[in-house]
């Protein structure tokens, strides 16, 4: 079974279910691609091959018996380490939840669970999912499988390196304003940003509540699609007052050609100072794909989203604040012994539970949030966030979906960006997605001609309007995409040059 990590994962569910091969191998495969690998990316903060083998073995007697197996049967998936699985620790990569047992499991890893998949463990992220490099783990650092001494993106960088490396099929990471998009930008794979209240996120460590939103990652946009179908579902998840009633089957529509509709572009965006010349050629060449397959190009104007940046990093950190005074050093995570009275032990737990950015987003939420100062910021950021969504909806009147890039620039080195604001300016092309809610998604477009690290384009759609998300998605992968692709360094292969 050496060859899982060139299968798709329909493919791993047909070969399984068909006796082709059992659970039980491929998670082996898995576990030894895992051995292998790791030591060069450390994509993993836990892997769990008992949860692993078990859940494996489940699949191959449910087989035996000769039960109808689930769409993902015996597909090796992990799970970003701010979602809670029963029988792992998810620590949200910070100090402050180091030794934290999940005591329940989140909706989302449940979904994928049922439809049949093999949980391989827990990947590694920016602390508490503030970041854009994975750099802010307080464990390690994860390295981008195209090159090891490049940040794979964040916050959800475990999830899209374990995936761009081939240990796992499909990963799952969190999205609050672009943490699944911009990984997978920089590590060469799929990633979708559902619409929010698509997914439940019930038992996901809550960043920003109005913003977060979890979503699959994969080598191919059909395995994000059968990822969709799992995450998916009629009926609310009622454990998640946020969530909707998502009836689609994402698979469908898939390979339906895009003829005749209309993508838009954005020329504002394309003036924007940083976006790398290598980028730009991606978009030019997704955008000729699309009128190859005979799509109409319409320029959009989206006259706010120059504002999205400035007014996320008010609402962000004001709903992180909010969200992370539960962690207050009693009731759970670090507990800074031998204190007297109960502000020092607070205050000392939270000082040494808490990294650097971490501290930095509570500040300035608290700061934002405080009398005679919200009403300076966090009203405005509101208005602002409404400005967006109206540009949105007049844009939608006129295309399908939105073309545009999904990062300025390929993988950096580590410790290249220092400066945090900078470090902010890596979301500004997917921030605006979560400040409306719409779903978007990042589809690799192959390396590009000078760093030889991955490219990739953006597509953005209307809320609820993720099945054709992927249709535009399946079209560029068939036209232009260098989907399927394991980072060279550990299969000896390469994707097609830009
Ligand atoms: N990089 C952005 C931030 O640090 C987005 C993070 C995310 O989507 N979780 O806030």
């Amino acid at each position: 079974m050496a060859n899982f990590d060139a299968m798709s994962a329909a493919q791993i569910a047909a070969g399984v279910a068909n006796g082709d091969f059992t659970a039980t191998e491929v998670a082996k495969a898995s576990l030894d691609a895992i051995d292998k690998r790791e030591g060069d990316v450390q994509a993993f903060l836990q892997v769990s091959p008992e949860l692993a083998l078990d859940a494996a073995a489940a699949t191959d007697a449910a087989r035996e018996k000769g039960e109808k197996l689930g769409p993902l049967a015996g597909v090796p998936v992990a799970f970003k380490d701010n979602m809670h699985l029963v029988g792992t620790r998810t620590t949200c990569a910070s100090r402050m939840l180091e030794n934290y047992e999940s005591v329940f499991t989140a909706t989302c890893v449940k979904r994928m669970l049922d439809a049949g998949a093999t949980p391989m463990g827990k990947t590694n992220m920016d602390e508490f999912a503030f970041g854009s490099s994975t750099e802010t783990s307080y464990f390690h650092r994860t390295n981008n499988p195209w090159d090891t001494e490049r940040v794979p993106g964040g916050s959800s960088g475990g999830s899209a390196a374990a995936v761009a490396a081939g240990e796992v099929t499909i990963s799952l990471g969190s999205d609050t304003g672009g943490s699944i998009r911009q990984p997978a930008s920089l590590c060469g794979v799929v990633g979708l940003k559902p619409t929010y209240g698509a997914v439940s996120r019930y038992g996901v460590v809550a960043f920003g509540s109005s913003l977060d939103q979890v979503g699959p990652f994969g080598r191919s946009v059909a395995d994000v699609a059968l990822a969709m179908n799992a995450l998916t579902g009629p009926g609310r998840d009622p454990l998640d007052s946020t969530s909707q009633d998502c009836p689609v089957d994402f698979l469908e529509h898939l390979e339906d050609p895009i003829e005749g509709k209309t993508v838009g572009v954005v020329p504002e965006l394309m003036d924007i100072a940083g976006l790398s010349d290598e980028e730009r050629a991606a978009l030019d060449r997704a955008r000729a794909t699309f009128e190859d397959q005979g799509a109409k190009i319409v320029e959009v104007s989206l006259p706010n989203i120059k504002s999205a940046i400035a007014a996320y990093y008010v609402i962000a950190p004001c709903e992180a604040f909010s969200n992370l005074a539960r962690f207050d050093g009693v009731r759970y995570g670090y507990q800074e012994p031998g204190c007297s009275t109960l502000a020092e032990q607070t205050s000392k737990s939270r000082a040494k539970g808490f990294g650097e950015e971490a501290k930095r987003r509570q500040m300035l939420g608290a700061y934002l949030l405080s009398s005679g100062v919200y009403d300076k910021y966090y009203y405005p950021a509101q208005q602002v966030r409404t400005l967006i969504t109206q540009d949105y909806v007049h844009a939608f009147e006129q295309c399908d979906v939105i073309l545009m890039p999904a990062t300025p620039r390929t993988a950096f080195k580590f410790g290249e960006i220092s400066d945090p604001t900078q470090m902010y300016a890596s979301d500004m092309f997917t921030i605006s997605n979560n400040i409306c809610g719409n779903g978007g998604i990042s589809v690799p477009l192959g390396l590009g001609k000078d760093s030889g690290l991955p490219v990739s384009a953006q597509l953005q759609g209307p809320a609820f309007s993720d099945r054709k998300l992927l249709q535009f998605a399946r079209a560029l992968e068939r036209g232009a995409g260098a989907t399927g692709v394991v980072a060279p360094d550990f299969a000896g292969k390469g994707g097609e040059l830009a």
